[in-house]
């Protein structure tokens, strides 16, 4: 018997899609990803980028407090954050990224859904039931599809930088930022929109000091986070700049960035121990090729408008795999359910409910 829906992906436009299709008793199943070094290295983890993160501020609902007790209570022992599990002091002043993802995650499940902990790496879209095929070499068939993939973070693809991933070059200071390597040490942080912000204020709670480098002379990052940042005494921009080469060795890794400038001729090289890539994302799809329509960015295409849709009749797309305009947890949270309706709706249509 093929599965009435399956999710693939587990960010927050995946467990909104699962809480909607359980509750409408089509008992989904989530792919959540596979928990591999190549995942971790690309942050396409399960839990999506929220679980690199720290404290999330605008999602409504959640106003800062003291979660302790609640996080208590939602999760089961085993997937309580570090902080609650050993009784440590709340690190941050309301729900961080991960913990949020976590709850999702079990809001899902209280309602029935099923959870796989591994990737599609191909799908056959031209036969019906549809067929995923899995990492560890399963094959599941389904009547719809939800893709809600998200996307990953971008590197700038010099070759220095790539001789230095996982040795001083990052793109996730949430994830790597504690490192002791990056300890009272100058960092590095490309790019100019909230995440580069972000990991910028995030760094200056560990380095000595963090430059932030950007290739125009302003930001693009929201207004309450600019401000942050730029009063912030460890940080300082670097404005109009771009990263030529990571410099280091093989001992030491990265040991400092020689940057160029946007508006003349000048190099410069600073030393740093980190070199932190914040510069955007590219959609978690390269499984979908020739299989449903993308855009140019490879961003699954919405056919319809107010709809989740896609270029497939019972494939819909929800969150940042469709969406790079507003890419915010919220937005991904809402398209999920608005995919879980269309899901729902399309089945009933065809008599399969
Ligand atoms: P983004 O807004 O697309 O910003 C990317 C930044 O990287 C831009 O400043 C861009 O420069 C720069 N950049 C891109 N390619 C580059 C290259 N090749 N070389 C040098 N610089 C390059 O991406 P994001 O900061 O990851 O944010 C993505 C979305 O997530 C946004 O909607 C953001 O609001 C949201 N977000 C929200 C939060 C939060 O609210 N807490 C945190 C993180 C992200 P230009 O400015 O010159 O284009």
């Amino acid at each position: 018997m093929p599965e009435k829906v399956v999710i693939i992906g587990s960010g927050p436009a995946g467990w909104t899609a699962a809480i909607y299709a359980a509750r409408a008793n089509l008992q989904p199943l989530v792919l959540e990803g596979a928990i591999t070094a190549e995942n971790q290295v690309k942050g396409t983890l399960p839990l999506g980028q929220l679980a690199l993160t720290t404290e999330v501020e605008n999602y409504p609902g959640l106003p800062e407090g003291d979660s302790r007790a609640y996080l208590r209570t939602a999760l089961p022992q085993e997937r309580q954050p570090y902080w609650v599990q050993s009784n440590k002091p709340q690190p941050s002043k309301g729900i961080n990224g991960p913990e949020m993802m976590e709850l999702m995650r079990q809001q899902a499940i209280n309602f029935g859904t099923r959870i796989v902990t591994d990737d599609i790496v191909r799908v056959d879209l031209q036969r019906h039931p549809f067929q995923l095929f899995s990492l560890e070499g399963q094959v599941t068939e389904t009547l719809a599809v939800i893709i809600a993939t998200g996307a990953r973070a971008n590197y700038l693809g010099l070759p220095s930088e790539d001789r230095f991933k996982n040795n001083g070059v990052s793109a996730c200071a949430v994830c790597d930022g504690a490192l002791p390597r990056f300890r009272n040490q100058a960092l590095v942080v490309i790019g100019g929109g909230d995440s580069a912000v972000e990991e910028s204020t995030y760094l200056s709670k560990f380095a000595s000091m963090v430059h932030l480098v950007h290739r125009r002379d302003q930001l693009r990052a929201s207004k309450i986070m600019q401000q942050r940042a730029l009063t912030n005494p460890k940080i300082t921009p670097k404005w109009n700049r771009v990263l030529l080469e990571v410099l280091g060795n093989d001992t030491d890794g990265v040991t400092g960035v020689r940057l160029g400038s946007t508006v003349d001729k000048q190099t410069e090289e600073i030393a740093c121990r980190g070199v932190f890539l914040a510069i955007g994302h590219t959609p978690n799809t390269d499984f979908l090729k020739g299989q449903v329509e993308l855009d140019e960015a490879g961003y699954v295409r919405w056919t319809k408008p107010q709809r989740t849709y896609t270029s497939v009749e019972g494939v819909f797309a929800a969150g940042d795999v469709a969406d790079s305009y507003y890419r915010q947890a919220i937005t991904a949270a809402g398209t999920g359910c608005m995919a879980a309706l269309d899901a729902e709706r399309w089945l009933a249509g065809r008599g399969w409910l």
